[in-house]
């Protein structure tokens, strides 16, 4: 529960947020920079307590205290609110992410990326991002708020409804033929226009989903759930969810880690071969009906890999055939999501079907809606 004396008048300046190499340690040196001199990824550091949130506002407008490099007049909003929580059952709660302005937690980090650009001295003109679908949705509607182009690098294997999606909020849309690497290659390119903002490099986005620790726990009265479950692929929801978990905790506004599990596709789980101590090697071709988790070589592993153990974060590998059941009990009980929010569940499942929950709760995230896949 809220303490008294935790909500601290205490305003955070943007030097309260570090962004440095993972890798090297050295500070970020521009606002523009995307990655390290070195070629790795940033990371973040928050020096600031938690201040409570404006209570007349919705999300990211609530939080916006806790986001130094994001003006108040310059937010950049499709009228995002408080995405639901949802008793399914017994100690089973849904947070419904799927219920935002492009039907995707991507919102969150795109919200916070696009904000932080709006909010500096020249914003720029064009933008280029890389996606498997539903980060290129989103970051393609926030950018048509803020006026601002951009170009959304895509795999040819794009499904068709979020390749229409992009397409129909004014983006400039490129199929990359190759591996996911091969787009964000592709998207890097500095022939073409504009900068590179890609959500699975860049600090801002999944910044902004720290959002989601604080709304969920904010909804449980500044309580902590027992277990979290996530899928994660790029890492941009694990990262996030666990800076706002532990910003809270620093803060002293909860008082425990919930249990975070990671759950990855049997194709897609280098995460979980890393944590395991086993060999990963992906397949040649991705064939998965969890179509948004495709990163069998995300930038931001090395960094997942440090939180995930720090935080003592647990992972599971997920079937197909799991997936479409899960997928198919989610439908069935009026939850209409993504299969990629079906991995989520099943691990949630398996938890339970070992005994491994008993009198916990947990709460599954359901990333992503139904709807931006064709028929499962
Ligand atoms: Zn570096």
């Amino acid at each position: 529960m809220k303490r008294e004396g935790q909500n601290t008048s205490y305003v955070p300046a943007l030097g309260d947020i570090e962004v440095f190499c993972s890798v090297c340690g050295n500070p970020r040196e521009s606002e523009s920079l995307f990655r390290c001199s070195c070629g790795a990824p940033f990371d973040l550091r928050l020096n600031f307590p938690f201040s409570m949130p404006n209570s007349e506002s919705t999300t990211l407008s609530r939080y916006v205290a806790n986001f130094p490099y994001i003006r108040k007049d310059r937010i950049v909003s499709l009228g995002e609110q408080m995405t639901p929580l949802v008793n399914f059952k017994d100690r089973v709660m849904f947070k419904l992410e799927y219920i935002s302005p492009t039907f995707s937690f991507k919102d969150r980090g795109s919200s916070a990326l696009i904000s932080s650009l709006a909010s500096s001295s020249s914003p720029p003109p064009e933008l280029r991002e890389d996606s498997s679908g539903n980060a290129g949705a989103s970051i393609a509607a926030y950018c048509a708020r803020a006026g601002i182009r951009c170009r959304i690098f895509v795999p040819i294997t794009v499904s068709g409804p979020k390749a229409q999606q992009i397409s129909s909020y004014g983006a400039e849309m490129v199929k990359v033929p190759g591996t996911r690497a091969k787009v964000a290659e592709e998207a890097m390119k500095e022939s073409y226009n504009g900068i590179y903002a890609g959500h699975a490099w860049h600090p801002y986005f999944r910044d902004g989903i720290r959002t989601l620790a604080y709304e969920i726990c904010e909804q449980l009265d500044w309580n902590s759930p027992d277990f979290v479950f996530i899928p994660v692929s790029a890492g941009t929801l694990l990262l996030g969810l666990l800076s706002g978990l532990q910003h809270l905790i620093a803060s002293d506004v909860i008082q425990r880690m919930p249990k975070v599990v990671c759950a990855q596709t049997e194709a897609v789980s280098p995460l979980h071969h890393r944590l395991t101590g086993e060999k990963y090697t992906p397949p040649p071709t991705l064939n998965s009906v969890a179509d948004a988790l495709v990163s069998v070589n995300p930038p931001l592993l090395e960094i997942m890999v440090k939180e995930s153990n720090d935080a003592r974060v647990s992972s599971e590998v997920i079937s197909e055939e799991e997936i479409v059941s899960s997928w198919t009990e989610l439908s069935h009980s009026g939850f209409f999501v993504e299969p990629s929010s079906a991995v989520a569940f099943a691990a949630q499942k398996r938890y339970q079907d070992k005994g491994m929950l008993d009198d916990k709760n947990s709460v599954v995230v359901l990333t992503g809606a139904g709807l931006k896949r064709p028929g499962i």
